[in-house]
C-alpha cells in the first residue's frame, strides 16, 4: 500500500522562519493563509485590490500586490483561478522570484500543461487538498483535516520534499494523511474525478433522476427531496463508513433495489465514455478547449451556467431550502460573508 504519512512522520523545521505569501484569498486561499498562521507560520497575502482584500484585511492579514507578496517571501502558494495564473505569474510572480525561492500549486494544471514554466533556479511543489476550501478551513478549526496530495517538480534546494510535507502539516492535511503524488497524476486524476463523477457525473445523475420523476408527473418537491436533498445523508455515510456503511443503513428493499437497478444506469457503457472523458484529459484535449474557452472571454461557459441556475431543480430548491435555514449553514454563510 502507498505510503500515507501522518503528522509525526512530518519534519517541520524546514518551513520554520520562512515568509509565506498565499496568492488569491478565495476557496484555498483563506483556509490556506488562516490555517498556515495558527500552526505558527509567518503567512503574507498577495492580492489585487477588491473584495477579497477587505476579507483578508478582516481575518487579520498583512496584504500586498501579488508582486510585493512574492518580492519578501521565501515560499509562494499561488492560490488564483487557474485560468488567470498564467497572466499574473508573467506579470508579478517571476519577475520577483529569488533563486532558492519555492514556488507551490493546489492542483497541477497550469505547471503539467505547460502555461507557466517555472524558472530553474526554484523549487516547485504542490500540495492539492482533496476537498473544497472552506471544508480544509472548517476541518482545522474542529481540531481535523482534509487529506492532501503532494508532490514535487523541481527540487534545486534538495528541500523541496520536506517543504511540501511541511506545508501540508501547516494546513492541517496531515491530520487526515498525506499522499505522494506527481503533478501528472494529481492534474489528471482530478480533473477525470470532477469531470466524471464529482462534479459532472453528480449534477447529470441528479438532475436525469429530478427530471424522470417530474416528466412522469410527480410533485417537483418530492423529486427535490428524493435526487438532491437526500443524496448528502447517503453521501454521509458512504463517507463515514464506505459502501457498506451506507448500504447498512438503508432498507434491505433500498438495498436490494441498488443492486437489481444501480447497473442498468451506470452500465459498461458509462465507464467505455469514462475512458474517452479520461483520454481526453490525458491527450491535453480538455485543457485546450478550456484554455481557448477563457481566451474567448467563457462564451460556452455563460450561456451554459446561466441555463443550468434555471433548470426547474434549481428553482424547486431555492424555495425548499429557504424553508429549511438550517441547511445553509455554515458553508453558506461564511460565503456570502465572503461576498
Ligand atoms: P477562488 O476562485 O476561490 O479564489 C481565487 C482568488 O484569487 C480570489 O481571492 C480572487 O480575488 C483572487 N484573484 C483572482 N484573479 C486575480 C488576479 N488577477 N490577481 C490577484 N488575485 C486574483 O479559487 P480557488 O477555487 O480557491 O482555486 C485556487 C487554486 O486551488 C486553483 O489552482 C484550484 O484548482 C485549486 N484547488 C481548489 C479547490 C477548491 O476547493 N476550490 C480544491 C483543490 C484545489
Ligand atoms: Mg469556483
Ligand atoms: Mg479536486
Ligand atoms: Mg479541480
Ligand atoms: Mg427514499
Ligand atoms: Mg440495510
Amino acid at each position: 500500500m502507498t505510503k500515507v504519512r501522518y503528522e509525526n512522520d512530518i519534519q517541520t523545521e524546514v518551513l520554520a522562519g520562512k515568509k509565506i505569501a498565499v496568492v488569491g484569498y478565495g476557496s484555498q486561499g483563506h483556509a490556506h493563509a488562516l490555517n498556515l498562521k495558527e500552526s505558527g507560520y509567518d503567512v503574507v497575502v498577495g492580492l489585487r485590490p477588491g473584495k477579497s482584500q477587505e476579507k483578508a484585511e478582516d481575518d487579520g492579514f498583512n496584504v500586498f500586490s501579488v508582486a510585493e507578496a512574492v518580492s519578501q517571501a521565501d515560499v509562494v502558494m499561488v492560490l488564483l483561478p487557474d485560468e488567470h495564473q498564467p497572466a499574473v505569474y508573467e506579470e508579478s510572480i517571476k519577475p520577483n522570484l529569488q533563486a532558492g525561492n519555492a514556488i507551490a500549486f493546489a492542483h497541477g494544471f497550469n505547471i503539467h500543461f505547460s502555461q507557466i514554466v517555472p524558472p530553474e533556479n526554484v523549487d516547485v511543489f504542490l500540495v492539492a487538498p482533496k476537498g473544497p476550501g472552506h471544508l480544509v478551513r472548517r476541518t482545522y478549526e474542529g481540531g481535523a483535516g482534509v487529506p492532501a496530495l503532494f508532490g514535487v517538480y523541481q527540487d534545486v534546494t534538495g528541500n523541496a520534499t520536506e517543504l511540501a510535507l511541511a506545508y501540508a502539516q501547516g494546513i492541517g492535511a496531515a491530520r487526515a494523511g498525506v499522499l505522494e503524488t506527481s503533478f501528472q497524476e494529481e492534474t489528471e486524476t482530478d480533473l477525470f474525478g470532477e469531470q466524471a463523477v464529482l462534479c459532472g457525473g453528480l449534477t447529470g445523475l441528479i438532475k436525469a433522476g429530478f427530471e424522470t420523476l417530474t416528466e412522469a408527473g410527480y410533485q417537483p418537491e418530492v423529486a427535490y427531496f428524493e435526487c438532491l436533498h437526500e443524496m448528502k445523508l447517503i453521501v454521509d455515510l458512504i463517507y463515514e463508513g464506505g459502501l457498506e456503511n451506507m448500504r447498512y443503513s438503508i432498507s434491505d428493499t433500498a438495498q436490494w433495489g441498488d443492486f437489481a437497478s444501480g447497473p442498468r444506469i451506470v452500465d459498461e457503457g458509462t465507464k467505455a465514455r469514462m475512458k474517452e472523458v479520461l483520454a481526453d484529459v490525458q491527450s491535453g484535449e480538455f485543457a485546450k478547449g478550456w484554455i481557448l474557452e477563457n481566451q474567448a472571454n467563457r462564451p460556452m461557459f455563460n450561456a451554459i451556467n446561466a441555463k443550468e441556475n434555471n433548470h426547474p431543480i434549481e428553482k424547486v430548491g431555492r424555495e425548499l431550502r429557504d424553508l429549511m435555514p438550517f441547511v445553509k449553514q455554515p458553508l453558506q454563510a461564511k460565503q456570502s460573508k465572503q461576498k
